[in-house]
């Protein structure tokens, strides 16, 4: 029920402008939305405005987290090319996933949903790029998903239209003409796109990569989305043979390339930026252009540790995400908090990723790359009432000095409750509107299928 809720009793980590956390904190919400913060028990005269109470005594409480990058598709080609770099794992992968439906894409996105949610992700980014021809209304199956968990969408309309012959990395069958990649692309926009402040399925338009989507697709795109008013997303920078690629057949490096098109700017968000010079990541603070970081992914794949202190001290917005499940069979987003810290550390040193600055990558950096940063992203007055409520009274956590070491340096906490806008999506570490088993079964199903297809 969107009704009046008072959560009260736990610790409090706003991620606020000025990164207000209270050890004993209370967050008032009302319609959906966060109504106050504040520090201590509620006061009385809250207590008797907001009657239904959720007692978070030994928990963390945070905003929900916001993934940046997935392919939700991918849940169901798990397991596969597991010690491979990115282009012979994709060449492994393409044949398969080009007989993805609305079917088989609508099981996946359960299951890598219901993994999401269960590892506190309110908002779910993705990634969908393989449209074959008659797959139906694959961006449709998603977002309705989405709806039957109670999580927030960013989808995007993705596309490829560079195959082999043409001197891509797909093979031909897996790719679509200019064209009709344009034409669908904009047809998603308007059939899904909400643009509302509340809005739960937002759809962007977002080219696959440079080395499987043609520079006519790349620009035409861009002049697209912004006659659309929706974001841009495309990965970019992700490994030494993408760099390779760009400069053989563009004589630039990917970010030139990108920004010779129109790809950078504040309405753009890109995957993974590993391969960034120092002069890169000051661009990408300039211009505003958001980065999804990837830690899992590019660690499974070999591509490298970007260089996310670089982007944050140049003043990019940088969120987590986890990335598709082929390249990321984990699929938790809590646990990219952890890792993302970790790998910043082996990079660049003990000090480059406290811990809060992690959390604030999976919060606000998120919210900021998906231009939600009005709405979403920090718990305070006005936002909508995204919050997860982190259990750390169990025995991996009891007795941790610091309950925001417990959630990005320890393991990831069960989450005791979790609430989008303001309404129940996980219990007890259980997804309050579905059946996990019942979505395992069609995951096991949809997976067969696309295998024997
Ligand atoms: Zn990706």
């Amino acid at each position: 029920m969107a009704g009046s809720t008072l959560i009260e009793g736990g610790y409090v980590a706003t991620m606020d402008p000025a990164g207000a956390e209270f050890p004993r904190g209370w967050v008032a919400i009302r319609g959906g939305r966060i109504v106050s913060v504040g520090e201590g028990a509620a006061p009385s005269d809250v207590r008797d405005a907001f009657p239904d109470r959720i007692d978070a005594t030994g928990t963390l409480v945070t905003p929900g987290l916001v993934n940046t990058h997935h392919h939700l598709y991918q849940w169901l080609t798990r397991g596969w090319a597991q010690d491979s770099i990115l282009f012979d794992w994709l060449v492994a992968l393409y044949p398969t996933w080009s007989r993805i439906d609305e079917g088989t894409a609508g099981a996946a996105a359960a299951g890598a949903m219901a993994v999401l949610a269960r590892s506190g992700c309110t908002t779910v980014g993705d990634h969908h790029y393989i449209f074959p021809r008659g797959s139906g209304d694959i961006v449709g199956a998603i977002a309705h998903e989405s709806r039957a968990l109670g999580l927030r969408l960013h989808a995007t309309r993705g596309s490829m239209d560079l195959g082999e012959s043409q001197g891509g990395l797909p093979p031909d069958f897996a790719v679509e003409t200019t064209d009709d990649a344009l034409v669908a692309s904009a047809e998603a926009v308007t059939r899904h796109h909400d643009g509302s402040f509340d809005s739960m399925v937002r759809v962007a338009i977002a080219p696959c990569s440079p080395f499987s989507v043609t520079s006519d697709l790349l620009r035409e795109s861009a002049t697209l989305a912004r006659d659309l008013h929706v974001r841009l997303h495309t990965h970019g920078a992700e490994t030494v043979e993408e760099e390779a690629f760009c400069r053989e057949r563009f004589g630039m490096s990917p970010t030139d390339y990108l920004e010779s098109l129109g790809w950078l700017g504040p309405d753009v968000w890109m995957a993974h930026c590993v391969h960034l010079s120092e002069e890169d990541a000051a661009r990408f603070g300039a211009t505003g252009t958001g980065v999804a970081h990837c830690p899992s992914s590019n660690a499974r794949l070999a591509a490298g540790i970007a260089p996310i202190r670089s982007l944050l001290n140049a003043g990019a917005p940088v969120g987590l995400g986890v990335d598709g499940a082929a390249s990321n069979e984990h699929g938790r987003l809590g646990s990219e908090i952890r890792q993302a810290a970790l790998l910043a550390r082996l990079r660049d040193g003990a000090g480059a990723m406290p811990v809060r600055d992690a959390l604030r990558m999976a919060t606000m950096g998120g919210a900021r790359v998906l231009g939600r940063e009005r709405e979403i992203g920090s718990l305070e007055a006005g936002k909508l009432a995204d919050v997860v409520l982190w259990e750390l009274g169990d025995v991996e956590h009891a007795g941790i000095a610091d309950p925001v070491a417990a959630l990005g340096l320890g393991s990831l906490p069960r989450v005791r409750r979790m609430l989008v806008q303001g309404e129940d999506v996980v219990v007890d570490g259980r997804l309050a509107r579905a059946d996990e088993r019942e979505i395992a079964g069609r995951v096991v199903a949809a997976a067969e299928r696309l295998k024997s297809a």
